[in-house]
């Protein structure tokens, strides 16, 4: 490929409710934009970007895989983004390191609760987008209807760049509002070929109306009055200045520029690509990166994007095959090189990048640096996990980690045989590397494996992977509810670790205070401890002991949250102290301290909403109020009824099944982690029992 100045090159992601198309316009993209010479289709299992087996099987896009492809002269990286809630974490991965997004929406569904949480997710990122009203082919699209939901719905301000020409069955292309052409695409070379005529008699009122929407939009943002005052005098006003005020408002979040077509029957592709190109940033059109100096701890640094400034990078995610671990890492500064050794201050060591990919859809090219702003795919780095900053040795920098949210379903895995147990800590390591939001863990009290995850969906997409890719035979158990547990009241205690032998004794004691505390982590801790009380070398060793007894798990053996621990005095032996009996003193004092503090159970609260045709709405309403729902709201969209509830996780298993039997199929649903509550006592009663 070309080397790409930084202006002209763009990292984007296509982001969708599920169903909506993003899979099949993904593949459009990168077979117009020459990353891919096969067209496939999503129902024949053949897409590009759906590479895993799992997500051939169901049709849908898991994982953020970044695929790099040039359409004329710019270079996109194109950021595969998941749009199973279940996978809300894969989505905001995705959105810390793209630019920009394309937001695809079904010209039949139009805004769907997915997109919605989506969109709010690139509001949260400040993510310019461009919007794409697919299926224009199907019978009951409405290219104006999506356009008053975008406004309605999600907030934004809309503005058509395009018109469809037809709709359903007579769609057979789509208007540039801006150039004012009527563009045809040509079956028979599968859209590639596409004719560009005047625009059809009847349709110059429609186009008039449209246009003066736009204008009256972009003249109320139009700061350097490239446009304003040609317009409202009548004068002509150039593409290119118009284009230039789109651009301006499209990456201030002011408008929402919007695009239509049909991914499936290869209709406005290539219009598209071009809005990439005209309206999406750069990456010198973003604020520069800011971080922490991990060596002085309250020291903000800040990158830009250029090849000149000391190297940093995100590892936001991490893909294993055969050929060993390949990490993506989108470079935010400097450049990183083939062969050189770079620092990661997570784990303060140092990682070797061996060779350097730029990832196509169907094959990869190897290459000597990776500039500023790009997206590149490394082999070599040892001890690296998505989220991580990779940085130069001599001006290092902590980048923002990626957040993620607490787990909330678990289940048991149980290896067949010995073989297959030293196989699953492999195989959990490699999915846990992966996936940060996917925990596994070894329940010393029944000898079992359990692992966590986002849901149902989630866990079982693993299991699959576990059993059918890395052919483990193992029992897997029904997932579960993953409770947390948290403090009643505030307590202090001692903890202790004295051991007298003949030779060297051990001795260790360390007061702590719990309290319940909601901070930014789960856990916070603290100390105040008077200085000189216990060598110093020794802290950092008790604070990490605090944080991982808390971890590790409360009464009932789950990972306490929503706590603050704090150190507040010890006792050191001049000969008989260590770090190991530091560590084994403070966990004694958790454990003490979160005993004499009282325990609160809390289960996973889900945010559900579900759309349903009114003669189901009765049954469904009374289904949920029987699972403990909380309803939020009640609403029309179009002729659909939209629930918005909360309810405890533990009554939405299964649900997909007895939602379909309710409504005949006709109802959908989206459920996603909400909170963590106190739960019931006869829960917590039935639990203490099994003790
Ligand atoms: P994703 O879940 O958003 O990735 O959606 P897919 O690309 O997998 O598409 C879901 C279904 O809609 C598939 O059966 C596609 O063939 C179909 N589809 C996608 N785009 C269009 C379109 O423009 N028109 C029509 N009629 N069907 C489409």
């Amino acid at each position: 490929m070309p080397k790409t100045d930084l202006t002209h090159l763009r990292n984007i992601g296509i982001i969708a409710h599920i169903d909506a198309g993003k899979t099949t316009l993904t593949e459009r993209v990168l077979f117009y934009a020459k990353s891919t010479y096969k067209m496939g289709d999503v129902d024949d299992g053949t897409t590009v970007t759906d590479y895993l087996k799992e997500e051939q099987e169901r049709g849908i896009t898991i994982v953020s895989a970044a695929v790099t492809c040039q359409w004329k002269e710019y270079r996109i990286n194109v950021i595969d983004t998941p749009g199973h809630v279940d996978f809300t974490a894969e989505v905001e991965r995705s959105l810390r390191v793209l630019d920009g997004g394309i937001v695809v929406f079904s010209g039949v569904e139009g805004v769907e609760a997915q997109s919605e949480t989506v969109w709010r997710q690139a509001d949260k990122y400040h993510v310019p987008r461009l919007a794409f009203v697919n299926k224009m082919d199907r019978v009951g699209a409405d290219f104006a209807a999506v356009v008053n939901e975008i406004r309605d719905r999600l907030e934004a301000k809309p503005v058509a760049v395009e018109i469809p020409i037809g709709a359903g069955a007579t769609f057979k292309g789509v208007i540039d509002l801006i150039d004012q052409k009527a563009i045809y695409f040509e079956e028979q070379s599968l859209g590639s070929t596409f004719l560009e005529q005047p625009i059809p008699d009847e349709m110059r009122d429609q186009v008039a109306r449209w246009r003066e929407q736009l204008f009256d939009l972009l003249t109320q943002f139009d700061e350097s009055d490239r446009l304003t005052s040609a317009y409202l005098e009548g004068r002509a006003v150039s593409v290119e200045s118009i284009r230039a005020v789109m651009r301006d408002c499209c990456l201030k979040h002011s408008v929402t520029p919007v695009f239509c077509g049909s991914a499936f029957k290869r209709i406005g592709v290539q219009p598209l690509l071009d809005g990439v190109g005209h309206y999406l940033p750069s990456p010198l059109d973003i604020p520069p990166v800011e971080g922490t100096n991990p060596k002085k701890k309250d020291k903000r640094e800040k990158r830009k994007a250029d090849p000149k400034e000391p190297f940093c990078g995100l590892v936001f995610k991490i893909q294993s095959d055969q050929h060993g671990d390949l990490a993506f890492v989108r470079v935010y500064s400097g450049t990183l090189e083939e062969g050189t050794r770079h620092y990661n201050p997570r784990t303060d060591g140092k990682e070797i990048v061996q060779r350097l990919w730029r990832i196509r859809a169907g094959d990869r090219e190897k290459i000597q640096a990776a500039e500023a702003g790009d997206i590149v795919g490394v082999v070599g780095l040892k001890d690296s996990v998505t989220g991580d900053t990779i940085c130069d040795t001599r001006n290092p920098i902590l980048l923002e980690r990626i957040e993620f949210a607490e787990t909330v379903v678990s289940m048991s895995v149980e290896p067949a045989s010995s073989a297959d147990k030293n196989k699953l800590m492999d195989v959990l390591k490699t999915l846990a590397r992966e996936d940060p939001t996917f925990e596994w863990r070894f329940d010393e009290e029944t000898g079992q494996t359990i692992v966590s995850g986002m849901g149902e969906l989630h866990l079982e997409v693993k299991r699959n992977r576990m059993l059918g890719e890395f052919n483990l035979k193992a029992k897997v158990g029904k997932p579960r509810v993953s409770y947390r547990e948290t403090i009643k009241s505030r307590a202090r205690e001692w903890g202790e670790c004295i051991h007298q032998t003949a030779g060297h004794g051990l001795f260790a004691k360390v007061e702590v205070e719990v309290e319940p505390f909601k901070g930014e982590q789960a856990i916070t801790i603290e100390s105040r401890i008077k200085p000189g009380v216990i060598p110093q070398q020794f802290l950092p060793a008790i604070e990490s002991a605090l944080h991982d007894e808390a971890r590790s798990g409360g009464t009932l053996g789950y990972p306490m949250i929503d706590a603050k621990i704090t150190l507040r005095d010890g006792v050191t032996h001049e000969t008989d102290s260590n770090e190991p009996a530091f560590r084994a003193a403070a966990a004694d004092a958790v454990r003490k301290a979160v005993q004499a503090a009282g325990m609160v159970l809390l289960e996973p609260i889900m945010r559900l909403e579900v759309t349903v045709p009114d003669e189901y709405f009765g049954d469904v309403i009374g289904d949920l109020n029987a699972r403990r729902a909380e309803i939020a709201s009640t609403h029309l969209r179009g002729k659909l009824h939209v629930i918005e509830a909360r309810v405890p996780l533990e009554r939405m298993f299964g649900y997909a099944s007895a939602v379909r039997s309710l409504s005949q199929g006709r109802a959908s649903y989206t459920l996603e982690p909400h909170a963590y509550a106190p739960a019931p006592e006869e829960k917590l009663r039935e639990m203490l029992g099994q003790y």
